[in-house]
Formats: C-alpha cells, structure tokens, sequence
C-alpha cells in the first residue's frame, strides 16, 4: 500500500456528492432532481452529464445568493418546490443538499414540512430530502445515500412478490441493459434501483426537456419491501439493501461489480442461489464466448502492465478481470479512502499473485507519478487520464464517467460475460493498434529506432 502524507488536491479523481445523487435520479420515473445550493452546483452536474450522455439533462436549483446565503435559503427552496409543482408537476421532486446548505445549515426537513402545510388539500408531488454535503464523502456516497432514501420514505410493505432488487452503482445506461438481460434470461423478476438504461440514452424526442417517462417507478420502489432479496452489485452501493432487511427482513446480499469471468460467475450464482433458478443455456453460451475472447488475445496481452483508476468497485472489479486476462495491475487509484476497496484488493493480489501500487483517496497526480514509476502499457479510466496517457506515450482505455472526449459513453458496456467480451476486445485492439505494425507484428522499443534510421531519408539541403 503506498501511504504518504500530502496537503492538496491535485487533479481529483472523484466528484462531489451531489452529483452521485443526481445520477441515482435520473434513474427515476417522472422525477426532478432539486439542489439546494447555489446555480453553478446544477450547472455542473448538467454540463458533465450532458457531455458524457449526449442527452438534454434537467436538474433545478434553488439558485442560492448572498444575501440567501445569510438570511437562509427557505424562501428559495419553497419557492422551487412551488415552481416544479406547477410548471412540471412530477410525481417526486428530490431536494439534495449542497456545501452552501449543509455549511449554512440550512433545515430542508423543517422546510419542506412548511411547504406541506402552506399546501394542505392541493396536489403535491412526493417530496423526499437527501443529506449529500460536498465536503464530506463523494459522488460515490452520494448515490449510495440517495438509493436509500429512496427506499426509506417510499418502500411500504404489503404482500410477498418473490422479486430480487438490485441495486446497480453508477453504472452506465449500456450495462444497467446488460444486468436486465442477465435477469431476463434467467427469468428472474427484478425491480433495478434505479434503471437508467432508458433515459440516459433515449431516442431522439421533439420534446426534450419532458420530465424523463423511462426508468424505475415510484410503485416499483414502493415495492422493494416485498421483494424476497436485495442484491447491491456495488458494495459501495449496499446501504438500501441494509435498510431494507433491518426493517423488512429483505434478505441482503452484496457482492463485486460482475465485471470479468469470476466476478460475473459469483453474481449468476448469488441469483440463482436466492432464487433457486438453474443457469441457462444462453448464459453459458455467454460465458463460453468470453473465455474464447480471453484466449484469443492472450498472446497480446500476456504480462502487459495496467494502470486503473475510478470509482472503487469499478478499478477492484477491473482489477481482477484483467489478471484472468494474464495482464499485471501496477497501479490502481481510487479518489475515496475505502477499507472495502483496499481489502478487495488485498484478496485479488493474493489471488493472482500480484503487488499493485494501491492509491486509496488518490488523485490524478499520485497515479501519474506512479505510473512514471512502475510503468503501464496501458491506462484504463476515464477522459481525464488523457493527458497523463500522452505525457507516459501509452494508449488509453476509455471507460468510467466522465467520457467526453470520444462518443458512446452511454453504450459503453464492461458488465456480464457480454460486456466482458467487448472489454477484452477493445482493450486488445488498443495495444494492437498501439504496439504492433500494420503487418500484425510487434514494434519492440529496441527495434524501433533503428528501423526508424535505416529508413531515414533526409533531403539534402541545396
Ligand atoms: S462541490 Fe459543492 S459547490 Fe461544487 S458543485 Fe458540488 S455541491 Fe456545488
């Protein structure tokens, strides 16, 4: 574990909790997610969602000023929640905190009981406030927290319905698609918390700024009480599955993004284990294909050194599909300081016999200078890992958020055996088209300058 002390920030590697929030949301059926805070706060998340998902993003603010920042933000949150009422009139407006509020100390609970009551007999939507101060934590607790408020103010216990909730993380919309199939081909009835696969990559609409009619329903949510178990595919992500057996005896189980072969294995075999179900012919299939792909490149990327950073389940889950792939992780970075991470990957360097660099609450700038260090063949991460990838001439393997320098993010899939297949053979064809000559063969750095001499034809000057 690389430990070191240091007093700044240098390029993070993780986003405020609000934006995890916010994510969570739009997950959401006929939702407006409200931050309480000043108007950049939703300018930011909409220009970094909007640029990675390429789809109209409406997230509202309570606009904070000065002079609200002093006397309170009360008149502003009332006033945004009568707004949204009236022009939009969704089913839920959720009201996220900010630093501003949280730092101020703003009362959203009080405040939001106030609107109720100046409203009684009208038709409001649901109201439901989440706690997400930036200060504290990041994007990843912030979704974390918002899944369980989802479910502590609308899960109501009624009768028995056998269904599995899952509980994705922050997963693309490509690969929330990838978690339904799975369950579909096992026939395994399911309530995802929350199902962006519609609404963050949507057909083209004429009306565009609509409130999103894609994504999972208060009614499901209301549903998740009787569901026979909860799986948190993300075990960053698992405090709705906790909330939901203390209080409904929901059976919790939580386990590793199934990102790779071992990771996937353990999900199908958690469901089928809950559900009693038998693997189908199809998953198998699916899974044959993967180890195929897996062998295929194996000549390319055999001992190949990798470099991961991201959101932690994401870089642990990464971490150990590419040692199956014969690849050595040197160095892994997450921007939050997590024992479930550094643990996680304590087990897989056991495993696979390997000793990463381990940067728990690492920046972008510790994973450069490590990187320098121990080097890489390749980095895998998101758009912001560019400028270090050219500095280090290694390629870069877009995946993660946020994506905004290539297009598809929202189709970018890594989940399953089928999202497996697509990681080996876009991480193969990127060091084939890094390393290896248009004739198929490998450019060695040995041999590289000298071939580069002999073929040096330099015109005379006259
Ligand atoms: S860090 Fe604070 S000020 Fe900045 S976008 Fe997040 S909530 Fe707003």
């Amino acid at each position: 574990m690389y430990n070191h002390k240091k007093f700044s920030v240098i390029n993070p590697s993780k986003m405020c909790q609000p934006m995890g929030a916010v994510q969570a949301l739009l997950g959401v059926k006929d939702t407006m997610p409200l931050i309480h805070g000043s108007q950049g706060c939703s300018t930011y998340m909409r220009f970094q969602l909007t640029r990675h998902f390429r789809e109209p993003i409406e997230v509202a603010s309570t606009s904070m000023n000065e002079k609200t920042v002093i006397y309170g933000g009360e008149f502003n949150l009332m006033k945004a929640l009568k707004n949204i009422t009236e022009k939009q009139s969704p089913q839920l407006i959720a009201v996220t905190s900010s630093c501003l509020t949280e730092t101020i100390g703003d009362d959203m609970v009080g405040i939001i009981e106030k609107f109720r009551e100046a409203n009684l007999g009208k038709d409001l939507p649901l109201i439901i406030p989440v706690s997400t101060p930036s200060y504290a934590g990041s994007h990843v607790e912030g979704y974390d927290k918002t899944i369980k408020a989802l479910v502590e103010h609308l899960a109501i216990p009624s009768h028995p319905t056998g269904k599995i909730n899952i509980i994705t993380g922050n997963i693309s919309p490509a690969d929330v698609g990838e978690v339904k199939d799975i369950l579909k081909d096992l026939q395994c009835e399911n309530i995802i918390l929350t199902d962006t696969s519609e609404n963050l990559d949507a057909p083209l609409s004429e009306s565009a700024l609509d409130l999103y009619d894609g994504g999972t329903t208060i009614g499901e949510i209301g549903d998740t009480a009787n569901s026979l178990g909860t799986i948190a595919i993300s075990k960053h992500a698992n405090l709705a599955a906790t909330f939901l057996e203390k209080k409904f005896a929901v059976k919790s189980e939580s386990g590793p993004l199934p990102v790779g072969l071992e990771n996937t294995d353990s999900f199908i075999n958690l469901l089928c284990k809950l559900k009693e179900l038998e693997v189908p012919e199809t998953l198998k299939r699916d899974r044959g294909r993967l180890i195929d792909a897996m062998v295929d490149a194996h000549s390319y990327t055999y001992h190949r050194k990798v470099a991961i950073f991201g959101d932690p389940d994401f870089v642990s889950g990464m971490a150990r599909f590419i040692s199956e792939m014969g690849m050595i992780p040197t160095v892994l970075c997450t921007g939050i300081i997590s024992k479930r991470f550094t643990d996680d990957i304590r087990t897989i360097s056991e495993d696979k016999g390997f000793n990463p660099v381990v940067l728990a609450g690492g920046d972008l700038y510790d994973l450069h200078q490590q990187i320098k260090e121990l080097g890489a063949d390749i980095l895998i991460g998101n758009s912001y890992g560019a400028s270090i990838a050219k500095e280090e001439n290694i390629p870069l393997y877009r995946t993660g958020f946020p994506v905004f320098d290539r297009l598809g993010a929202q189709r970018i899939s890594i989940l399953g055996y089928r999202g497996g297949i697509n990681v080996v053979d876009r991480i193969t064809n990127t060091l084939l088209d890094f390393y290896y000559d248009e004739a198929g063969y490998e450019i060695t750095e040995e041999e590289s300058p000298e071939i580069a001499e002999e073929n040096l034809y330099v015109t005379e000057e006259i």
